[in-house]
């Protein structure tokens, strides 16, 4: 008999909330009133779309409720932010930089920008994920308009002292824009307290349904929309609002402030259980850094063995984790995030990440790690490494 499902990667997905799909169930049947209409049933979808706003405000400490922009996802937001501030303020300068260890879905943008003129660089990170602080200094000027900087990695957990950088960003350059895909729900996230000009995150990363994101833009903040049409969202993301799903980020978002608290010490006395059993195995070695690191994240490379191989053997016993990135593990190269940190090729192949949620509890470590160590040993004799 197959054991009962363990789920680990909550990073590449999660399941939405019972509540939240109760509370935005309504959206898709009954009130499926356009918010630009101005009859009752389009009014009750435009209130909803405000309260969803509201709600995320008040999740991330916004200064006002405008200053949330709905999108599609955190790509979406993310490309908004950096194209969109980079092609409004032009005439100030022509230069951006990143970590060289952000999702694709800033490096990308970033990289079709480098070919249309403008100057792009990334800043390197140390063994655990750290950027480095003198090359930021030493690559801004006052005519960098935009440093992206992830809050959290999802690859490696390592987390930024994003209050830090921010310090170090708005001495020279302008805008500092932070990804917040990993960190959201495990960080009490605050952009005024860190000073983000620009801050993004996917529905989906706070067990909200898939098909809607946000990008927080800081008052002042020049953006230009990269979407025109009807003119929702500010013009910056026209288009007829998903309902449905904003309104379910907004609940969702509700829910996981009051609980960010206790989940993620909870998470925390799990990971670091794991990380203590896991560590045990010959030739395993942690990624990222050891306290530093994201609540209910677990990363892993294991010598002379492959990650995809680990991830099928692991689904043999039920358990679903991730190898390098969730999301260009379709293109077979080692992780960038782990070649950055230092990793030979071969290294970054061995690749295991765990992510935890709501699902995980600690009577689950003895089966997770015990899977482990059978892959492992298995993996092993079967490689000609
Ligand atoms: N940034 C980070 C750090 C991510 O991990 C991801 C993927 N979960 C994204 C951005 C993109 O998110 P989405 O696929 O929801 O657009």
């Amino acid at each position: 008999m197959k054991n009962k499902r363990i789920y680990l990667d909550h990073a590449s997905s999660r399941p939405v909330l019972k509540e939240v799909f109760n509370f935005a169930k309504p959206y898709l049947m009954k009130k499926y009133g356009n918010p630009s209409s101005l009859y009752n049933l389009g009014l009750e979808s435009q209130k909803a779309l405000e309260e969803a706003r509201e709600k995320i405000r008040f999740f991330i400490n916004a200064e006002n409720s405008k200053n949330i922009i709905f999108t599609d996802n955190a790509t979406e937001s993310n490309n908004i932010a950096i194209r969109g501030t980079a092609i409004r303020n032009l005439n100030d300068g022509k230069e951006i930089i990143s970590s060289s260890i952000e999702h694709m879905s800033v490096i990308n943008p970033m990289k079709d920008l480098q070919k249309n003129g403008w100057t792009y660089n990334q800043i390197p990170v140390d063994n655990f994920g750290f950027i480095n602080y003198d090359k930021l200094n030493e690559l801004l000027s006052k005519k960098t308009i935009v440093t992206s900087i992830m809050y959290a990695n999802n690859e490696i957990g390592t987390i930024q002292p994003i209050k830090k950088i921010s310090e170090i960003v708005h001495d020279k350059g302008k805008y500092l824009h932070v990804d917040a895909s990993a960190a959201i729900g495990y960080l009490p996230v605050d952009v005024q307290r860190d000073d983000i000009d620009l801050l993004t995150f996917s529905s989906n990363d706070i067990y909200g349904p898939r098909g809607a994101g946000i990008l927080y833009i800081k008052p002042g903040v020049k953006l230009q929309s990269i979407m025109p049409g009807g003119g929702q969202e500010r013009g910056i993301k026209s288009g007829t609002e998903n309902i449905f799903s904003i309104a379910g980020m907004g609940e969702a978002s509700k829910i996981i402030k009051n609980e960010i608290k206790s989940e993620s010490e909870r998470l925390t006395i799990i990971r670091n259980k794991l990380i203590k059993e896991i560590s045990k195995i010959d030739r395993a070695f942690l990624t990222g850094h050891p306290k530093k690191r994201l609540p209910g994240h677990v990363s892993f490379i294991f010598n002379n063995i492959e990650g995809e191989s680990i991830l099928l053997n692991m689904d043999m016993y039920n358990i679903q984790i991730a190898t390098g990135s969730a999301c260009s593990h379709k293109t077979l190269e080692p992780s960038h995030v782990l070649l950055e940190i230092g990793l030979k090729h071969e290294e970054a192949h061995g690749s295991m990440v765990m992510t935890l949620g709501k699902s995980n509890n600690i009577d689950q470590i003895p089966l997770i790690v015990k899977a482990v160590n059978d892959t492992v040993e298995r993996l092993r004799k079967l490689s000609p490494l």
